[in-house]
């Protein structure tokens, strides 16, 4: 019996000792001096310590019982009172010298980037954005996401044909190195959008692909982390912002409210949610370095999407195509590369479940390879790996259901809410996006009730539409206004004068009766110039100022609840 108290005194003291020991505070001290973050690894003893600590650090990555991570120096200070056994790492932004990261020589020559194998400077990365799209200004435009905390560009490619033109097509999207010591996605992208320009039309998956959907690439989503050794080396990169913030922690969260990390939205938070905003994504990727494995939605939740058939089957072709192309071993973390993320570890405060949740984005992260930064030497030899995944997870948009919805009298596009009945929930409903009327639903093999409704317009529910995979279905929508008939009603009733007019249009209209009225004012390409609603009392004369208008014919549509009216007109300046 004594025996056994000293044992279990022992190995109480054991424990104590082991939670107490004492690491290096120094060496903690100059690399949170030095970088604004640390990297180190623990031990826990129960996963649920998990949920707790996600809260607190930035966790990078579970491997049995020893959980990665990084924290800047008020997260590192409130997790060692917990008493873990902590052990230092050195930072993975330095692990590699600059031989294994630099070429002296820039990279663009007048044909183009020269090679892949070599981390650009700062500079050459901006100089190579800018090339693409002054090389190919028919394919490729440069968008300005925004500026970082240190003043440095977010940027991002536009690739499409007839890139110009806000087409109804699926709107995709990658971006890279949120973690900017996270860089084998950084480069990637770079030639991901090279190979995109210098292989259409010559490659069919490519100019399919460039045809059909509006791919914007952001390779370097975190330059201030990237570039922390300096604009001239991604030598002593960093995960965090210059503010010492992970980036990735940093988004709204569907079950921990606005600000789950307790620190501010960054310039770079606030800059990626404007422009998914203004785009309107269907899909998206955001890639990571540490670890090899396709982390689809939730990260917050233990409960599964609505569409966790459709993402286990496109993560497994992610996989399972790098499988076909990249060495043995490689990309098979969690379930040979594939896992829904809150199987791997809780993250709250991710950009993947914030595009999800308020975005109707379907974004995933995918962790590239083991290292941090790889070896340049590596990076050509990554790519060949991964772009058959990058080429396949593209082409997915394409899926699915997708089409146009329209009111039914003016055939004029509307933002209408796409719901599959007895399949959406926490959020996976998705919207058309104006100025075209498109929408892009997702989603895997079954057959599938839609139900398309829009503010002022009857609901409209389709029923038993198939859908098998690698197949899209074409499904135009027209919804027909509570408010107005769509009866064409006698022409000649609608009196309008000049023509051609040249400042105002003045609109006679057709019944003195007391009505509501709907105007809309078309150009010849169907776009919409002016839209109002009107009671008139009495005879009406309405004057539409059309001094703005560029020369040439217009399309008048009034309507009411008996039906419409419809009118061709010509301004001349
Ligand atoms: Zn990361």
């Amino acid at each position: 019996m004594k025996k056994l108290l000293t044992l279990a005194l022992l190995v109480l003291l054991t424990n104590v000792a082991a939670r107490a020991q004492a690491f290096d505070r120094k060496k903690a001290d100059s690399l949170l001096i030095t970088n604004g973050e640390i990297y180190f690894s623990f031990r826990f003893f129960d996963r649920k310590e998990l949920d707790f600590l996600t809260n607190i650090i930035s966790l990078d990555k579970v491997r049995g019982d020893e959980v990665f991570a990084f924290a800047n120096r008020k997260e590192f200070d409130k997790f060692c009172k917990l008493g873990y056994d902590i052990k230092i790492l050195t930072p993975p932004g330095s692990l590699l010298g600059n031989k294994d990261l630099m070429k002296p020589e820039g990279i663009i020559n007048s044909n183009g980037p020269a090679a892949w194998n070599f981390y650009p400077t700062y500079q050459q990365y901006l100089d190579t954005m800018h090339y693409f799209s002054t090389a190919y200004p028919s394919l490729c435009k440069l968008d300005t996401i925004g500026t970082t905390t240190a003043g440095r560009l977010l940027l991002a490619v536009r690739i499409s044909r007839n890139v110009n033109i806000d087409a109804a097509k699926p709107r995709f999207l990658y971006t890279s190195s949120i973690h900017g010591n996270e860089t084998t996605g950084y480069v990637g992208m770079l030639h991901l959008i090279e190979y995109l320009l210098t292989n259409y039309g010559t490659i069919p998956q490519v100019t399919r692909l460039v045809d059909s959907v509006e791919i914007f690439i952001n390779p370097l989503a975190n330059p201030d982390g990237t570039y922390h050794g300096g604009n001239n080396t991604v030598n002593g990169s960093t995960r965090y912002n210059a503010n010492g913030v992970d980036l990735n922690r940093n988004y709204p969260d569907p079950g921990y409210g606005p600000h789950p990390d307790g620190n501010s939205w960054q310039p770079e938070t606030i800059a990626f949610m404007n422009y998914a905003d203004s785009r309107g994504f269907t899909m998206s990727a955001n890639f990571h370095g540490g670890n090899e494995v396709f982390n689809y939605p939730w990260d917050t939740w233990s409960r599964l999407t609505a569409d966790n058939n459709w993402w286990y089957y496109v993560g497994r072709e992610f996989a399972d195509t790098i499988h076909k192309y990249g060495p043995s071993g490689y990309f098979t973390d969690e379930q040979n590369g594939v896992t829904d993320g809150y199987a791997w570890y809780y993250v709250h405060g991710g950009r993947q479940d914030y595009m999800n949740y308020f975005h109707g984005c379907r974004e995933v992260t995918v962790e590239l390879s083991s290292a941090f930064v790889l070896p340049a030497s590596e990076l050509v030899s990554y790519f060949n790996y991964d772009y058959h995944s990058y080429l396949n997870y593209i082409e997915q948009t394409l899926y699915g259901i997708h089409g146009i919805v329209t009111d039914t009298a003016t055939g004029l596009p509307l933002y209408a809410k796409l719901t599959v009945l007895n399949h959406d929930m926490d959020s996976s409903i998705v919207y058309s996006r104006m100025p075209t009327g498109f929408y892009d639903r997702v989603i895997d093999q079954g057959t599938w009730s839609l139900m398309f409704s829009c503010p002022g317009y009857h609901t409209k529910t389709i029923n038993s539409v198939t859908v098998t995979r690698l197949h899209g279905i074409h499904l135009d929508v027209q919804l027909k206004s509570i408010y107005y008939g769509t009866g064409d009603m006698n022409q000649g009733e609608l009196t309008i004068y000049p023509v051609p007019a040249s400042r105002e249009i003045h609109l006679v209209f057709p019944e003195t009766e007391s009505k509501k009225w709907k105007l809309d004012v078309l150009n010849i390409l169907g776009v919409s110039m002016y839209s109002a609603e009107i009671v008139n009392s009495g005879q009406l004369v309405y004057n539409l100022d059309v001094t703005s208008y560029a020369a040439g014919m217009y399309f008048i549509r009034l309507s009411n609840e008996n039906g419409i009216y419809r009118k061709q007109v010509v301004v001349r300046h």
